[in-house]
């Protein structure tokens, strides 16, 4: 039984608790409003439909929450695994967020500007058409996207967009050091001026690549 049916059936008090685990129960549909609450771990949690605005929460997991349809704006949230949340349509901004999971949200069509978003994990995402703006995002991971475009990230170092079909170029990524790009049909990176810079940083020598197949290129 997990905390909150515990809470729900025996009336023990969940007050000032700072770490909630309700790791694959089936029966949770929401989660009481907890002032204190920073980490809240509902893996699996294929009932919940609910999540209070929690003032304090820094750590969220919801992988496999299937009947969730919103999560509200946590504002000091850094962590948050919502992959695999197939009800999501969007998500709310999150001032603080630093690392976002949301790969297999299939449904979920759009994600909003999140201004220190480090790191990103968004495969198989297939209703999103595009991503916003992140200033801060050192890595993303977005394989198998319907995506035809990337953004402008101008702190980006690791790219990997293996199989998003419908990308045929990249924009000038400055910092960028490994870049994953198989089964995509990038095509007009090759005329990009930053090309060499990006396959010396790639292979970390000073050898010219001879292939000019950019979808050979590979870390
Ligand atoms: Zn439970």
């Amino acid at each position: 039984m997990c905390l909150v049916c515990d809470y729900e059936q025996n009336n023990k008090s969940l007050e000032g608790i700072s770490f909630l685990d309700c790791q694959e129960c089936k029966v949770v549909k929401s989660i009481p409003y907890l002032e204190n609450l920073q980490k809240l771990d509902c893996f699996g949690c294929t009932s919940l439909v609910h999540i209070p605005n929690l003032p304090n929460l820094l750590w969220l997991r919801l992988t496999g929450c299937v009947n969730l349809q919103r999560i509200p704006e946590l504002s000091i949230l850094e962590y948050l695994c919502c992959a695999k949340c197939v009800s999501l349509k969007t998500l709310p901004e999150f001032p603080k967020l630093q690392t976002l999971y949301c790969g297999g949200c299939t449904n979920l069509q759009t994600i909003s500007e999140l201004s220190t978003l480090q790191f990103l994990h968004c495969v198989k995402c297939v209703s999103l058409k595009t991503l916003p703006e992140f200033h801060q995002l050192h890595t993303l991971w977005c394989d198998d996207c319907t995506i035809q475009s990337l953004p402008n990230l101008p702190r980006l170092e690791r790219l990997s967009c293996e199989g998003c079909k419908h990308l045929q170029s990249l924009p000038e990524f400055a910092n960028l050091q490994k870049l994953s790009c198989a089964n995509t049909p990038l095509q007009k990176i090759s005329s990009l001026l930053c090309l060499k810079e990006l396959l010396y940083r790639l292979y970390k020598s000073t050898k010219p690549i001879k292939s000019s197949k950019v979808t050979n290129i590979k870390v």
